[in-house]
């Protein structure tokens, strides 16, 4: 069978170290906030090319955060509106309504599946005060056009870059596109965790200093609490999980990007589109997904050929039961691409520990189709 993804496979590459770190954090018996948090909140820093980085509890509380630091700085208020791609994972949205604000839907491109551009003027209103980018798949949103419109209009730029880190363009990376981005280190991430973590990145230093405070009761003295804040705090060991694995990320997206050529210059078969993916650095392969009018009997025709694919995602978040009428009554709104994606969309596998002949034999059973 082929994985879409073995984690087991990707994480034993680095057993050794892992085992090296846990043995010191546990001689150092110091578990919250201690110096692996410090050393990835720099390095990671660093590698995005920004003045701060915090680490957080996971990708979510990410995205909350950053809301909470700037209605607590006053820049955000209740009940403002966020413009948002209609097709994204469904923690984006739901961390809007988490802040109490309202999320604007916006239809993507068909070829990118990223936002649609054009069609985020006519959706901006008086309320409107953010435009949340995300890097779906682990290709950039076109954050130059997002950050003109942005000024225009006098909005604040967040990215979702949970599906993108190392994504660069013209020499700025992923994390430092916008106001302030938010990135997930779950395990199945381009860089990911051994379990649940997340941070933020941002030049903004008032915004830092109160999220800082904020993953940490609002505080940032010992019980002495100067915000509403959560805990949220990075996991120490998972910070120094992470600090073995930032230094191969590169290398790994690497491996991502040598699949994903051969994918889309090797499969030929008219019942696949291919997405239209650039392969300039601006995409780390987080994802490759195809589309087709048949998605689920191509699905099932890999599977019987002991090939392992998954659905990203088969509801679109407008259709949720979560977002009934009850709620937010998005049901019976109609976003055609939207839909049309989560019709079709399936994500072949790829991660940096596939082999030559793993891909060899995927591109034969497709072609084969
Ligand atoms: C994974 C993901 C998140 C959420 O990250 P968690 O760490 O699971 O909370 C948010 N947005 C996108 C686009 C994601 O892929």
């Amino acid at each position: 069978m082929i994985k879409f993804l073995d984690l087991q496979k990707i994480n034993q590459q680095y057993q050794e170290q892992f085992q090296q770190k846990m043995e010191l954090v546990l001689d150092k018996g110091w578990f919250i906030l201690g110096d692996e948090v410090k050393i990835f909140e720099s390095i990671f820093a660093d590698y995005c090319g920004v003045k701060h980085c915090i680490g957080v509890g996971n990708g979510f509380d990410a995205l909350v955060l950053i809301f909470k630091g700037y209605i607590q700085l006053g820049k955000l208020k209740k009940g403002d509106e966020v413009i948002v791609p209609s097709n994204t994972y469904i923690a984006t949205i739901l961390a809007i309504l988490q802040a109490d604000l309202i999320p604007v839907l916006v239809e993507p491109k068909l070829d990118t599946y990223n936002i649609n551009t054009d069609l985020i003027q006519h959706k901006i209103t008086a309320k409107t005060k953010v435009i949340l980018a995300v890097h779906l798949y682990g290709q950039l949103a076109e954050m130059e056009t997002i950050n003109v419109i942005a000024k225009q209009n006098n909005l604040l730029v967040i990215e979702d870059a949970a599906q993108s880190h190392g994504a660069i363009s013209k020499l700025k990376k992923a994390g430092n596109l916008s106001d302030a981005a938010a990135f997930s280190f779950y395990p199945g991430k381009n860089l990911g965790a051994l379990g649940d973590a997340g941070a933020i990145t941002t030049n903004d230093d008032a915004l830092a200093k109160v999220i800082f405070a904020l993953r940490n009761y609002g505080s940032e003295q010992k019980y002495h609490n100067e915000f509403i804040g959560v805990n949220s705090r990075l996991d120490e060991l998972q910070a120094a999980f992470l600090n073995v694995k930032l230094p191969h990320l590169d290398s790994e997206n690497e491996i991502r990007k040598t699949i994903a050529k051969r994918y889309l210059s090797e499969i030929k078969n008219d019942k696949i589109v291919l997405p239209a993916y650039d392969l300039s650095g601006n995409h780390v392969f987080h994802l490759f997904v195809i589309r087709t009018s048949e998605r689920d009997v191509l699905q099932a025709y890999l599977k019987q050929n002991n090939i392992e694919t998954i659905i990203h995602y088969p509801i679109p978040p407008h259709q949720q039961k979560a977002f009934a009428p009850e709620t937010l009554r998005w049901n019976s709104l109609s976003f055609p691409i939207t839909e049309k994606i989560h019709q079709e969309v399936l994500s072949l596998p790829i991660s940096p520990v596939m082999t030559k002949d793993e891909v060899d034999y995927v591109i034969k059973i497709l072609n084969q189709y």
